[in-house]
């Protein structure tokens, strides 16, 4: 099974320029469960699910219907870089 999950988001507000949906990566044997990303998400776009790492944590997830933000902010206190946002989404 691949460590590299990629999950998708609807982006809001739209930006021009950019997919409708912001893609999410997530290194799956990475990340420790800690919820960091799930808590500092203003928008609720996180939560942890039932899926679970070869170290028996259980993983972030994209709430089905969430939007995005694009914010970054679950990259940014990702205390193990396993989650991260398209390169793309950084460009202004
Ligand atoms: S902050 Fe990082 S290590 Fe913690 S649950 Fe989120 S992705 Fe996993
Ligand atoms: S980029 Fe921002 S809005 Fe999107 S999931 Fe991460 S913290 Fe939430």
């Amino acid at each position: 099974m691949s460590n590299h999950i990629v999950m998708k988001a609807r982006r809001k507000p739209a930006k021009q320029g950019l997919p409708e949906f912001v893609e999410l990566h997530l290194n799956r044997d990475r990340c420790k469960g800690c919820r960091y990303c799930v808590e500092i998400c203003a928008r609720k776009t996180l939560a942890i699910g039932d899926e679970m790492n070869a170290k028996g944590h259980l993983l972030p997830m994209v709430v089905e219907g969430a939007d995005c933000a694009a914010c970054g902010l679950c990259a940014m206190i990702c205390p193990d870089f396993a989650i991260w946002l398209s390169t793309e989404e950084y460009e202004e």
